[in-house]
């Protein structure tokens, strides 16, 4: 089920004036969409004390975004200064703010520190005598090692540079209550576009027996759990859709569960980025070259650039040719963009309706994780962001880069230096 019906009845039929207007290629946001995420996740956890959701700004960094978001009651999970900025000039403060860095340098912990500070979410041991000032409130990234198995897309946490081994965390704890840090809260991130509920639930479950066995051993009443991100969409047509309501119910009764057993109950975060935003926004690009040659391609005005999951990971994002119905005749062809690279392809061997140059492709589920992770390689700019908001309004929230953004930090007159 790549992008809503819904979505596709709102858009397609204004998308010709849209792309006419503001020129291709763009990625498009849809209001609407997210707001509905958003609810939905809210309503799946209404039962849960505490629920919060911190938007993982990286998937998607663009300040009207992060406005919603926040309007919507999320906070962020952020992991570099950039986005901590951002979380901020979205209204952002304190605890609203997740702090998720690994490899942290000083200037990181400073810029954590300023406007209020944050939730501290510290990556290792060593760091706890690195944060220049332990704040009240700390939380532990963990790693559980072999106790779990990850799932296919993030690998196995043995092999994973991030989190605390669990034979160190006691001991992070303690060293935190030292410099003294007296509210903890623990986190961890495992999965990775995971659209399997149980997986969640057992992360839920690891969490908690983990909460209980610092509480015996310290006396440490963990704050809150932060079951991280990961949580899957589906991006090829007969994918299922993650089962919110069915993580909210079972972890609940978990909680209910250690509540009747310790007395009290931690509060239960999430920092999902890709499940909030990324079927709500699509990568609009035009078709401008048909080259027949051992297979067909078709060029398009947008490259990797734009969006990298395709090159990067074979990742599928379902596309559509606007005005034209996908039939059983269709032929496959590559969707190319122009990078010299042989994987900048945004579809390889698919069937499409026959596309002619200045028809308009729609590429899926790039709400998260697209524009974001746009790149500079081979002098390819990024393209413009356009938010479609709930009153079918069209605001353009990112300009496209120029060559004068390409050539901004180049220095024509190099300044020698000699040691
Ligand atoms: C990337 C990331 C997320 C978000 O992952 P999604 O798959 O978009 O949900 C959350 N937390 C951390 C620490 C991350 O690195």
């Amino acid at each position: 089920m790549p992008i809503a019906n819904d979505l596709r009845q709102r858009l397609y039929p204004q998308l010709p004036a849209i792309a006419e207007h503001f020129g291709t290629p763009f990625h498009l946001y849809d209001e609407t969409g997210i707001r509905a995420t958003v609810a939905g996740l809210h309503a799946a956890f209404a039962g849960v004390a505490g629920f919060k959701e911190y938007y993982a700004v990286k998937a998607l960094p663009n300040p009207r975004i992060l406005a919603l978001l926040r309007e919507l009651g999320c906070g962020f999970d952020c992991s570099s200064i950039a986005e901590l900025v951002l979380a901020r000039q979205a209204g952002a403060r304190g605890e609203e703010i997740m702090f998720t860095s690994n490899n942290t340098s000083p200037e990181e912990f400073a810029v954590a520190a300023q406007d209020g500070g944050c939730i501290l979410n510290l990556d290792d041991i060593s760091l706890v005598a690195k944060v220049p000032q332990m704040p009240e409130l700390v939380c532990f990234r963990y790693n559980p090692g072999a106790e779990r198995s990850g799932n296919s897309i993030i690998g196995t946490p043995l092999e994973a540079k991030y989190g605390v081994p669990h034979h160190q965390l006691l001991d992070a704890f303690r060293a935190a209550q030292a410099r003294g840090a007296r509210r903890f809260g623990l986190h961890t991130m495992l999965a990775s576009n995971e659209r399997d509920h149980r997986y969640m639930v057992q992360t839920v479950e690891m969490l908690l027996s983990v909460a209980a066995w610092v509480q015996t051993e310290l006396g440490i009443r963990l704050e809150f759990l932060n079951m991280g991100g990961g949580l899957g969409i589906p991006y090829q047509p007969d994918d299922e859709a993650f089962d919110v309501a069915a993580l909210g119910q079972q972890a609940q009764a978990l909680l209910e569960d250690f509540r009747t057993r310790h007395d009290h109950a931690p509060a239960l975060h999430m920092e999902s980025g890709r499940y909030v935003t990324g079927p709500h926004g699509v990568l609009v690009t035009r078709a401008i070259n048909r080259k027949d040659s051992y297979r067909t391609y078709i060029g398009v005005d947008a490259c990797m650039s734009a969006l990298m999951r395709p090159g990067m990971y074979g990742a599928y994002h379902h596309i559509d040719v606007v005005g034209k119905a996908a039939s059983t005749a269709d032929a496959p062809v590559d969707v190319v963009g122009s990078l010299c690279e042989n994987n900048d392809k945004f579809a390889v061997q698919r069937p499409l309706p026959p596309v002619e140059d200045g028809d308009l492709l729609v590429i899926h589920d790039t709400g998260a994780h697209g524009h974001a992770m746009g790149f500079n390689y081979n002098g390819k700019l990024r393209p413009q962001e356009l938010l479609l908001r709930s009153d079918g309004s069209v605001a353009r929230i990112r300009r496209a880069e120029t060559l004068q953004d390409y050539f901004a930090t180049l220095d024509f007159a190099a300044q020698e230096w000699q040691p």
